[in-house]
């Protein structure tokens, strides 16, 4: 295999994990839970029903999400970038607010208590 052929291969997978994830995204049922991963590990996952002030502290920084009315954002950071306060209000399923580095994504998700949505087109669940 040549190396451009690598390239070329390299280029289609992660064409295809774009895709697959573009196709998550128009989900639009609210979640009710978010959950905090960092450095790949669950941080904690905490109920969007309850007004709440998540401090998270690792190694990485600190950063504050807000939960407010079923939405989240990002309050506070020391991040360098400040990009992730910039991500605005997050409430629905598979949006995520990302803190690239303090490793941490905040993802919404359901806990499967809302039953609304079982004519829905087939999803595929990766746990
Ligand atoms: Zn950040």
């Amino acid at each position: 295999m040549k190396k451009k052929d690598l390239i070329l291969a390299g280029a289609v997978l992660l064409l295809a994990g774009i895709l697959a994830l573009a196709l998550r995204l128009p989900k639009t049922e609210n979640g009710n839970t978010i959950k905090v991963t960092v450095d790949g590990e669950v941080y904690g996952t905490y109920s969007l029903a309850e007004n709440q002030t998540v401090k998270i502290q690792t190694g990485h920084g600190t950063n504050v999400l807000v939960i407010e009315n079923g939405s989240v954002h990002m309050e506070e950071a020391d991040c360098p970038d400040g990009y992730c306060k910039r991500q605005g209000t997050i409430s629905r399923v598979n949006e995520t607010i990302v803190c690239l580095p303090h490793k941490l994504v905040a993802e919404v998700e359901s806990d499967g208590s809302t039953t609304d949505d079982a004519d829905d087109a087939p999803d595929v669940i990766v746990k």
